[in-house]
């Protein structure tokens, strides 16, 4: 045995086993893009397992159609041996990685990230504000609103720099994903297809009859979702980014009215978000436990439930203009928002870039295989 073998996780080792029982049996090749990927190697280092990880979306098909699934001696589960391989591929490539371990597998530490993040902005707000300002009822006009409760200097540099750290943390750890999971030699057309395959969710539509989001029976709800969670999310960047720029470079001051772009992108976006992630939520938790991860769920939940009182605090603090619930709503809004930028590169949301890194080697790997 190899010293790499030797110091390889439980998780990395149950998918070795998976990938070499499936590649002789093949009885799956039809369902997702994983095991047509999984037939181009015969044997699998740990880069091309992380790859293959990444590759499969949790839709659980496999493991209701496998004759080899527990209660066989084999106990072959696909879903859930790459779902914990998925996760340690999060932990092990973030930027810095002492961050990267605490925040492995551990919901709770999810949870402290919110109710730190709104501590911080509520305890710092009423040590610079008086409780006259948090709790009055502010004029809705330009340059004015939350920006007495929070100076929009504060405000803008806070951003800012969380912004940045999310972004540059998200960026170290893709780069040492990128080298280690073998995403190089891709051309245009592969570009195109990954983006293609992303945008649409390909795989999550089963060919047409969706996946086994709940249990043996097939459903396309959890793409559905997905679709309303991520283009929410979208929305809301892009509402962010449309306020930035008409308030710091046009200069025209937030708080905008309610038909405006920002507003109306805002509230489209929230919208997407609470439906997306309440219904995601509600799916994770009504679907049969066997085939999943189930140490997992709390980390998994936590980052769901953290982007719905984002959302649903974005909202509420819109129709709360105006009144004197504005100041302590905008401080509990930004707090969740602080969270979950320090949340961000560290948790399940960094799936989105992984998975692009693994379809991008795929569409390479498929056109090279013809
Ligand atoms: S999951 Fe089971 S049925 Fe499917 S290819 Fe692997 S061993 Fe065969
Ligand atoms: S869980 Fe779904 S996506 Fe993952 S390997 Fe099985 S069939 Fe493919």
């Amino acid at each position: 045995m190899s010293s790499v073998e030797m110091i390889e996780s439980p998780a990395m080792a149950d998918s070795r086993r998976a990938m070499e029982v499936c590649n002789a049996c093949r009885y799956c090749e039809g369902f997702c893009a994983v095991f047509p990927a999984m037939e181009l190697h015969r044997d699998f280092a740990a880069g091309d397992l992380s790859y293959l990880a990444n590759l499969c979306h949790g839709c659980k098909g496999c493991y209701y159609a496998c004759q080899y699934a527990p209660p066989h001696e084999f106990g072959i589960n696909v879903a859930r041996s790459f779902a914990l391989l998925r996760q340690e591929s999060y932990a092990e490539h973030a930027w810095p990685a002492p961050l990267g371990r605490a925040f492995a597998r551990n919901g709770l530490v999810t949870s402290l990230a919110m109710a730190g993040g709104i501590a911080l902005v509520l305890l710092l707000t009423f040590l610079l504000q008086s409780p006259g300002t948090i709790f009055g009822v502010l004029p809705v006009t330009p340059g004015a609103g939350f920006y007495l409760i929070i100076p929009k200097a504060v405000m803008t540099l806070t951003a800012l720099a969380a912004g940045l750290f999310a972004v540059l943390a998200m960026g170290m750890g893709l780069a040492s994903y990128w080298r280690a999971s073998g995403t190089r030699g891709w051309s245009v057309k592969d570009l195109r297809q990954a983006c293609k395959d992303a945008a649409s969710l390909r795989y999550l539509g089963g060919n047409g009859h969706g996946c086994n989001d709940k249990d043996g029976s097939f459903s396309t709800t959890r793409r559905h979702l997905h679709h309303l969670m991520a283009y929410g999310f979208l929305l809301c960047f892009a509402a962010t980014s449309v306020g930035a720029f008409e308030d710091l470079i046009l200069g025209w001051p937030a708080p905008y009215p309610l038909l405006s772009l920002p507003v109306l992108l805002g509230l489209a976006g929230g919208i997407g978000i609470i439906f997306g992630c309440a219904g995601l939520l509600w799916v994770k938790l009504q679907a049969d436990q066997e085939p999943q991860a189930r140490e997992l769920l709390g980390a998994d939940a936590g980052l769901l439930l953290l982007l719905l009182l984002i959302a649903a605090t974005g909202l509420l603090l819109l129709a709360l203009r105006g009144t004197s619930a504005q100041g302590v709503t905008l401080c509990v809004h930004l707090g969740l928002v602080l969270g979950f930028f320090v949340t961000m590169p560290y948790s399940k949301f960094v799936h989105g870039l992984y998975r692009f890194a693994a379809l991008l080697r795929n569409a390479r790997e498929q056109r090279e295989a013809g």
